[in-house]
């Protein structure tokens, strides 16, 4: 029986998680599970999983969730705020840690889960852009194993030979091909980009996914922060990584190999199927994804993505070869850009001139500490209210 704490229980992942679990009653049980403010749908999801522990934002949110509790004669203990995330993130009843928060504010837990030496199922790829080679040096440090969630990553494990990366390395990998979809706005025209709102931009035509993430898949922002994770999972550099548009989203990622042979994982747009693979890991289970019907996809098409439609792909890059801080900088410009975009402060093109000018205004540092990577955070957020706060929409 795996035990597991599920962080983000709320959000499209977590809930696309408990849906495997429930099909598999006899491999996990649910030790804990939070959300932010979802406090209704946290409360079913307790009645439903019967978890020892249920965490959430605040204390508000906690009398609310306690007394929705009560009242359904459930005995799950409740408490609020990132240091009941980091304990459930680190509880010894625990094995397995989903890290589904979305954002920055998943660092901590996901952080204390890898020190505690969990078996990390990682869907927050923000924590892992920010925190880069000390969040891989925990990791190490305290035996814990990553298992990618994200699709393209999740795919790229599958394709990698185990031998890639030991010293010294005859696995023969020529490249990691990162697919991406290209999100809502690939072919519409780029003068029109200015006026879309953030139900077009949440609109992705192939994944149903969180706002944030959805807004990140439109400016091609996501698979920016992508190429950062693959980058610091894989340990492969960034002339390494080639990002592939693929509209369809049915081949996940590829890798290259020295004798010319691509390697893919394929399948139908689901995150049941990553999830299911890395909950079984390395066995395999049930996702409740159909089978893929090639016949029915008929078409695979393929193309390079248009750095002048989708900026943001050239900005991650660039934060990932200048190094130290400087995704961490990226990656709250963006959280703050988005956030804006998405309480129509500002408009779509403004995402990547404020995430711009942050790290123009703003000299990245080493990141030798997370208390380091938390001040750049900061600094970041605080330069982006502004810059977003005189930009007239
Ligand atoms: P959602 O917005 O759907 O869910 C986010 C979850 O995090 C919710 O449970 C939410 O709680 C919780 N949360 C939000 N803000 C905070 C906070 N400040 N502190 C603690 N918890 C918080 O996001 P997704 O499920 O789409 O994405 C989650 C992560 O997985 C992201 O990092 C995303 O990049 C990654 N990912 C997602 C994919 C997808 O298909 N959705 C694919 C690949 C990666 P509440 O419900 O109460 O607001
Ligand atoms: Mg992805």
């Amino acid at each position: 029986m795996q035990r597991i704490t599920i962080l983000g229980a709320t959000g499209s992942i977590g809930v696309s998680t408990l849906d495997v679990l429930a099909r598999h009653p006899e491999r996990y049980s649910v030790h804990a599970l939070s959300a932010h403010s979802r406090v209704d749908e946290l409360a079913a999801q307790c009645v439903q999983f019967r978890p020892a522990r249920a965490v959430v934002g605040t204390a508000d949110a906690a009398e609310r969730l306690g007394a929705l509790l009560r009242a359904a004669g459930v005995a799950t203990e409740v408490d609020y705020g990132e240091a009941a995330l980091c304990a459930i993130a680190s509880a010894p009843e625990v094995d397995s840690v989903m890290a589904a928060i979305v954002g920055a504010a998943g660092l901590a837990p996901t952080l204390a889960a890898a020190r505690a030496g969990k078996k990390v199922l990682l869907a927050n790829k923000e924590a892992l852009v920010m925190s880069g080679q000390l969040f891989i040096d925990a990791a190490a440090e305290a035996g814990a194993v990553l298992l990618p969630i994200d699709s393209e990553h999740n795919a790229i494990f599958q394709c990698l030979p185990s031998s890639y990366g030991r010293a010294p390395d005859s696995s023969g990998v020529a490249k990691i091909l990162l697919t991406a979809s290209g999100g809502p706005f690939l072919t519409r025209a780029v003068e029109t980009l200015e006026d879309v709102t953030p139900e077009q931009a949440c609109k992705h035509p192939n994944w149903s996914m969180g706002r944030k993430i959805s807004v990140d898949s439109a400016t091609m922002m996501n698979k920016g922060l992508e190429v950062i994770e693959a980058h610091w999972l894989f340990g492969a550099p960034a002339d390494r990584i080639d990002v592939v548009i693929h509209p369809q989203s049915v081949i996940h990622s590829m890798v290259s190999y020295v004798d010319g042979s691509v390697l893919a994982q394929l399948g139908n747009p689901d995150m049941r199927t990553p999830i299911a693979h890395a909950l079984a890991y390395p066995e395999r289970i049930d996702s409740g994804v159909a089978q893929l019907d090639l016949t029915q996809v008929a078409t695979l098409q393929f193309e390079r993505p248009d750095f002048a439609r989708f900026p943001c792909l050239a900005l991650a890059f660039d934060a990932l070869r200048a190094g130290g801080t400087a995704p961490a900088l990226l990656n709250a410009a963006n959280e703050v850009a988005v956030q804006a975009f998405l309480d129509l402060k500002i408009g779509f093109r403004q995402i990547d001139r404020v995430i711009a000018q942050v790290m123009d205004a703003l000299p990245h540092g080493a990141a030798d500490s997370i208390e380091a990577v938390m001040a750049q955070d900061a600094l970041a957020r605080a330069a982006a209210d502004s810059i977003v706060a005189g930009m007239a929409k």
